[in-house]
């Protein structure tokens, strides 16, 4: 048999039972093939994208020997970057021992080979940047790790969670901590709620190196909805806070390479594009435009979707001729951002 676009949710709701053939033919919706007027080249959520942008050269790093499936950066005396080119953590080697800063699961195997052409003293320490399982969750093939280090926020989450790939911290702060061990340093600091309620910057003042995770993405645009960030403004705010930190290297926890201060002003100044381009959009769009009058009469819920996505539209096309070649997937998560944007503008 021939799927028409209507005879696919017909035979979905048939099979399910919840609604007879003849009762669905009345309710069927209507005009969802009309599209809105100036849509985006770039290709709206939920719509796959067939051809992406081409990633500027900027956004790419050294590339993963395919053979060990990571690689390693030195930053400066004992400190290393480890990634597999789309997650990154550190470790520290110290004269006793090493101190290991998050365990990705996706290399989590890899963490102790790597330290291995660095050195044969053992983990002494773990630090988690913050509770999500994505930056953690490897855990466990660090083997028995005696101390593990973490803000008391993400201990919490992580009592909660109750997951065995993710053992409690031995040892927790509120505001800041200063890990010694042997002649090294890490500072840890805790900057409020942005991307998570205790996710830690990570300070090594000697090799002048932090890592922030989840906040920026060199040469790429932010991972969906600012990250998921848990908190929009916390997360605006950090980024300044980022800023005022003296570093040369920064260790954001994906992406293919380190960043710079310079990394951090670009995703600054295109943040402040992007929440003034949808606060524009915000003041000049109008509610119910368009629309059925029997919709807007009885359907709130319709009328703001609609009213969102015109706004988001707009936010989408005045940031595209700018943005969509400086940033590396532009194209995969603009319409994430303006919706999110536009979103904590109405009701944060
Ligand atoms: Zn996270």
């Amino acid at each position: 048999m021939t799927l028409t676009s209507h005879s696919i949710p017909l035979l979905i709701l048939t099979a399910v039972g919840v609604i007879a053939e003849n009762a669905y033919a009345e309710d069927e919706p209507h005009g969802t093939a009309a599209p809105y007027a100036h849509m985006p080249g770039i290709a709206p959520i939920g719509v796959r994208i067939q051809s992406h942008l081409p990633i500027p050269e900027q956004a790419k790093g050294p590339r993963v020997d395919p053979a060990k499936g990571y690689r390693l950066e030195k930053l400066g005396d004992g400190l290393y970057m480890i990634t597999d080119n789309v997650y990154q953590s550190m470790f520290l080697v110290y004269e006793d021992g090493v101190v290991v800063v998050d365990a990705p699961p996706s290399y989590a195997k890899s963490i102790v080979d790597g330290i291995l052409q660095v050195t044969e003293l053992p983990i002494t320490h773990l630090v988690y940047s913050h509770s999500h399982s994505d930056h953690i969750a490897g855990a466990n093939a660090l083997g028995e790790v005696p101390t593990i280090i973490a803000h008391e926020e993400t201990k919490d989450f992580l009592a909660r969670a109750n997951d065995p790939a993710r053992p409690l911290p031995t040892v927790t702060f509120r505001d800041q901590y200063s890990l010694k061990v042997g002649s090294q340093v890490l500072e840890l600091s805790y900057h409020g709620d942005g991307h998570e309620p205790g996710n830690i910057f990570i300070l090594a003042p000697a090799q002048q190196t932090l890592m922030v995770v989840d906040m920026v993405f060199p040469g790429w645009m932010p991972w969906r909805r600012f990250a998921v960030a848990h908190d929009v403004p916390g997360y605006f705010a950090q980024m300044e806070e980022i800023r005022r930190i003296s570093f040369k290297s920064l260790v954001g926890g994906h992406v293919a390479r380190i960043g710079t201060p310079a990394d951090v002003d670009l995703q600054i100044a295109f943040l402040a594009d992007l929440k003034a381009a949808a606060a524009s959009a915000l003041a000049t769009t109008k509610p119910g435009e368009g629309l059925d009058p029997k919709t807007v009469s009885e359907n709130p819920w319709a009328v703001f979707d609609d009213y969102i996505d015109r706004v988001a539209i707009q936010c989408v096309n005045d940031l595209t001729p700018a943005w969509s070649t400086r940033l590396a997937a532009f194209d995969v998560y603009i319409w994430d951002q303006c919706y999110s944007m536009e979103q904590s503008l109405r009701i944060d």
